[in-house]
């Protein structure tokens, strides 16, 4: 026996006039009870209207974008009577017109699902746990914190603070204090960089104990739209946060070799070998350049484009290039590497400039590609772009509205900051908050030797968008405190808007440049202008007075520097 019944918006708390964001079924489909009929979304959460019984949808009435409230009828459907008085009391209800009782999706495993824990992932975890939200995180790796805990920022900067140890050491000869040369206990080393990260990754999952998220290993992919499989266990949530991070870009053709390795490979610090080829004069090639320099490696860098770092201004590196000039084996721009061949000798390269040379190891570092790719994205609707981003709205929703991307699998630029700040702004909009991801200004830096360290406008950017702009250039040559380190490689640039004199970019290289940019970077998010910061005391001697010196410059104040005639009066 079958009826025809309406199926109306069930009572699912205290919200009218909220919008349809997915149907999930056509006419003419059969639905068990239970199943999803159409998803809503109000300003706390998104909820799942189910079929209040089995039966054939005959007519949808509303489509996606369509506000609807309690009672108002979402679709027709011709319903098996007696297995509805058989199934569910819902379901009975719903023949006499009564609304389903229970909330939608209340039943689900997680009201939020976070796939996983690099610093995007738990930053979205734990905050949305701090809202009061169910929050389930799944972890493909055993220790939590992605690459940037694990296999990125923070053992490169273990490493890099070794390397700036010795060579600060090796400087200091020239100034009247010698220690020798290093001795250099690679395995003491490796423990200590793996003490730092096992502190820390311990530490995220402490933090997820404490608010009561529940961390679930292995490898998630989607079964649908509301569910993930991991292993034998399929987790249903309400919401999902894609924080899958990325991984490092091979270079096709090159021979499988154990001495070809990635950044993990090179974080690893099994060997020194003596003659390094970096392929790839980016942010990861030069910074691992640094460590096995310092560690006693001849390196050279092959870099495609016709400049280290490309994307940076060359003001701004041309204190890093002069400095490894000087140390590295060779600095090669605008060069391939056609060919290599693995002997066993060595790692015989051929480049584009028709030389062969070979090395003991090379790094490929050649840029990271998101994972959007890997996920069975598809089976949720989750568009994935076809090199593997998955695009966002500036809420952070995927194009199916309950599910989010954050960080590197999100959008360039493909760094932790970003992504953790995204994991917050993500969750807050789960939670029902009015918020947006639209920063101003954020900070990129390179941590070589010197340090080089941008965030806003850069001036590659100001010529190609047409944007007027006056430079403000102050020389750490000029900074106290950067000869008295014995670093005075180094400048701190900013950008200023012509006439309003507001901040639109800033630039700084030297030791500690990474650190400097802060002050940079909370300028520019306030919309400060150059006499703000040259208004600001700087504590002196410092180099982060050279921020305030370059914002004086930009002024026409200055009196450590003989500023431009023009300027002088202003
Ligand atoms: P990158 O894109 O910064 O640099 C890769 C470089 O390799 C580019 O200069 C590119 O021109 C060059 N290149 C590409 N193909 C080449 C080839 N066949 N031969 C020679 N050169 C080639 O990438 P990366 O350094 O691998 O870093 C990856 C991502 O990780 C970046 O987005 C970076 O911002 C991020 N990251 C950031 C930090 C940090 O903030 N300190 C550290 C590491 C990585």
């Amino acid at each position: 026996m079958s009826d025809a019944m309406e199926v109306r918006v069930p009572d699912i708390g205290d919200f009218t006039d909220v919008p349809v964001i997915e149907i999930h079924v056509a006419a003419g489909d059969e639905v068990a009870p239970e199943d999803p009929l159409v998803t809503l979304e109000s300003d706390k959460a998104t909820m799942d209207v189910p079929a209040p019984l089995a039966g054939t949808v005959t007519q949808l009435q509303v489509k996606i974008g369509d506000r609807v409230s309690e009672g108002s009828v979402l679709l027709t459907l011709h319903a098996d009577r007696k297995v509805a008085h058989e199934d569910t009391p819902s379901a009975q209800a719903a023949v006499t017109d009564e609304p389903p009782p229970a909330p939608a999706g209340a039943d689900h495993d997680a009201q939020v699902l976070v796939l996983g824990s690099g610093p995007g992932g738990y930053t979205a975890a734990f905050r949305a746990a701090d809202l009061g939200l169910r929050t389930v995180l799944v972890e493909r790796y055993e220790a939590l914190g992605g690459v940037c805990l694990n296999v990125g920022c923070i053992p490169s900067k273990a490493l890099l603070h070794a390397a700036r140890v010795m060579a600060e050491a090796e400087e200091m000869a020239e100034h009247g204090i010698s220690f020798g040369p290093a001795k250099i206990d690679l395995d003491a080393l490796r423990s200590w960089k793996e003490s730092v990260v096992g502190r820390l990754t311990a530490g995220v999952g402490q933090l997820a104990k404490q608010r009561k998220v529940e961390v679930v290993h292995g490898t998630g992919s989607f079964t649908g739209p509301h569910a993930i499989a991991v292993g034998e266990r399929t987790i249903s949530f309400d919401n999902c946060i894609i924080a899958a991070g990325s991984q490092a870009a091979a270079i096709p053709g090159l021979p499988e070799d154990e001495r070809i390795t990635d950044s993990t490979g090179a974080l690893e610090v099994r060997r020194t070998p003596r003659r390094l080829l970096v392929i790839g004069g980016g942010i990861i090639g030069l910074e691992m350049a640094t460590v096995y320099d310092a560690l006693g490696s001849r390196v050279t860098v092959v870099e495609l484009l016709d400049q280290l770092i490309p994307g940076c201004d060359p003001d701004l590196v041309e204190p890093l290039r002069k400095r490894v000039a000087g140390r590295y084996q060779d600095i090669l721009l605008g060069t391939k590497v056609e060919g290599v061949k693995a002997q066993k000798s060595g790692l015989k390269v051929t480049l584009s400039t028709g030389d062969a040379q070979t090395f003991d190891q090379i790094l490929v570092a050649v840029g990271r590609r998101p994972n959007g790719a890997a996920l069975g994205a598809d089976r949720a609707g989750v568009t994935v772009s076809p090199d593997g981003f998955i695009p966002v709205d500036a809420q952070l929703r995927t194009n199916v509205a309950h599910i989010f991307a954050i960080g590197d699998v999100a959008d360039a630029p493909l760094l932790a900051h970003k992504a953790s700040h995204q994991g917050k702004v993500a969750a807050e909009v789960v939670a029902g908050h009015d918020v947006t991801f639209d920063p101003l200004a954020i900070p990129s830096v390179a941590y070589t030797d010197p340090e080089i360290a941008w965030a806003g406008l850069t001036e590659a950017q100001a010529r190609e968008h047409g944007v007027e702009y006056e430079r403000a250039v102050f020389p750490w040559a000029a900074s106290g405190r950067a000869l008295s380190l014995a670093r005075p490689d180094g400048l701190t640039k900013l950008l200023l808007e012509p006439g309003s004199r507001r901040l639109l970019g800033a630039g700084i290289t030297g030791v500690g440049a990474g650190e400097l940019i802060a002050e940079a970077v909370h300028a520019l998010e306030m919309g400060s202008d150059a006499e703000d910061v040259a208004l600001t005391i700087h504590p002196h001697p410092t180099l982060s007075e050279t921020v305030g010196f370059a914002a004086e410059l930009g002024q026409g104040t200055i009196t450590d520097l003989l500023a431009p005639r023009s300027t002088r009066s202003r």
